[in-house]
């Protein structure tokens, strides 16, 4: 993988920029990709090329799917904004392979989480993917919790999810010293995982299935033509001195026979751009912005197992994880926060900040499962935004799944609201595409 990039590298540093077509095979990939290729003509003004499959984003789920897709013998070619790929929400999050317990039964998040966990674990171990299956401990603090803490203990158990188990608070306590709670369900199947070291033997596998991966590039619309869909593609430094108002040209135009809208966070803003979709297909987004503070100060890692309050509105609760160094995190919590304009989005151009400031609340919400957190313990970490499809006080929606069948565009998929449990569903989303709309 590091011999091709470094051939593209030179390719890109070499070749002259003699218009947009030279332009848009020395940009990383598509000189490869497009050797292969017949260009037509077409009305626009720019270059157009038909294309096999299109993955439109390189996070740990387009990843994914560019590899399902790759190992099915299909031609892919993955378009990713960033400078290389899970630079967005596929880094910033809590790298936990989650059990299943918290979706409603049958929905998406239910089904792939727990297929996706058990491809995952099998995945991780075939692969040397650096894992833990460390369970984790949901707790109730107060007498006054246990009933929604058995809600979930029997939400778990219809999902599917093996080896749930009830506890009494002093079992728990003598499990992890550290932990004050009144009862707890303890889950076995729960662990952690280096998503970067994931997405990296993904993308390698793809690419050994001759998947491309083409960075800097922006998809910024799309229209039908015909029954074919066309599009728009830019290079992602051309979008510097763009707002969200701005008619974009595009530089290239591609048309596949497949693509997928894998764009995370602006895969909503996205489809708004491609002008063969019906606004009403597109369900509302909202943004949900959630911060983590490592722990300092602690001679140990005061816990074994990562623990969970109650779920919270927009998350699961300030919870404790473990990284597979060993470093406490505590996050995230729930902010809702505006959206930027579109384009800005494209280019993941999000505050991801966290101030200090932020910290009391932490302090009070972890004291009430960790009593003997120390003042001082904890700095600012990083954040991640959850890419949400219901605002605040709205019960939790579904991953959304979009094809030809509900939007009336050939050969489109978009995928709407991936958030958590996006990681851990990663796989399970990907065979669930390759398979259904593949045959
Ligand atoms: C705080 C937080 C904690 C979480 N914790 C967990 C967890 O512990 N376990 C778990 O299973 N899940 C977790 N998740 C969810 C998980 O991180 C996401 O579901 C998953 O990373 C989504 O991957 P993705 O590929 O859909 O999106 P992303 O990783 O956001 O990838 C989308 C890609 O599309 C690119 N892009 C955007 N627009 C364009 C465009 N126009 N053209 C080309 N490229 C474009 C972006 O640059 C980006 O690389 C968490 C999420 C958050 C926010």
């Amino acid at each position: 993988m590091l011999k091709q990039t470094i051939l593209r590298l030179e390719r890109c540093a070499t070749a002259s920029r003699r218009g947009v077509y030279e332009k848009m095979k020395m940009m990383p990939l598509f000189g490869n990709y497009f050797r292969s290729m017949n260009r037509t003509q077409t009305s626009y003004s720019v270059p157009k090329e038909r294309v096999d499959c299109i993955v439109i984003g390189a996070g740990v789920v387009g990843i994914a799917i560019a590899r399902a897709l790759a190992l099915k013998g299909r031609e892919v070619l993955v378009i990713e904004s960033a400078p290389t790929f899970g630079t967005a929400t596929s880094s910033r999050n809590s790298e936990v392979i989650h059990a299943g317990i918290y979706y409603p039964r049958d929905s998406f998040k239910a089904t792939f989480c727990v297929r996706g966990r058990d491809m995952l674990y099998e995945y991780c171990s075939k692969h040397g993917i650096p894992h833990k299956r460390i369970g984790k401990l949901i707790v109730a603090t107060q007498p006054s919790e246990i009933p929604k803490l058995d809600d979930i203990l029997n939400r778990g158990i219809h999902n599917g999810v093996d080896g749930l188990k009830m506890i009494e608070g002093v079992e728990a306590m003598k499990m992890e010293p550290e932990l004050q709670c009144v009862k707890a369900i303890l889950s076995p199947l729960t662990g952690i995982i280096d998503s970067h070291s994931l997405m990296l033997s993904l993308v390698g596998e793809a690419e050994n299935h001759g998947a491309t991966f083409t960075y800097n590039s922006t998809v910024v619309g799309g229209q039908l033509e015909g029954n074919e869909i066309c599009l728009h593609i830019t290079e992602t430094n051309r979008l510097n001195d763009q707002n969200g108002t701005s008619i974009l040209h595009p530089e290239f135009v591609l048309i596949p026979k497949l693509v997928v809208n894998s764009a995370g966070l602006s895969a909503p803003a996205l489809a708004k751009r491609f002008t063969c979709l019906q606004s009403g297909v597109i369900p509302p987004s909202y943004y949900a912005r959630g911060c983590y503070f490592t722990l300092s100060n602690t001679k140990a890692t005061p816990f074994r197992r990562l623990i969970y309050p109650l779920p919270e509105d927009g998350g699961i609760g300030v919870h404790v994880t473990l990284d597979l160094n060993g470093q406490v995190k505590f996050g995230p919590d729930v902010e809702w926060i505006e959206g930027v304009d579109d384009i800005s989005s494209f280019q993941n151009k999000f505050d991801y900040s966290v101030t200090a400031s932020r910290a009391g609340r932490y302090y009070q919400e972890i004291r009430k499962y960790y009593p003997n957190l120390k003042d001082g313990s904890l700095e600012p970490g990083y954040s991640g935004i959850r890419p949400k499809l219901s605002g605040p006080h709205q019960p939790p929606v579904d991953f959304v799944i979009q094809g030809e069948e509900i939007h009336g565009v050939p050969g489109l998929i978009n995928l709407f609201g991936i958030e958590s449990p996006g990681l851990t569903s990663s796989m399970a989303i990907a065979d669930f595409i390759s398979t259904r709309f593949l045959g």
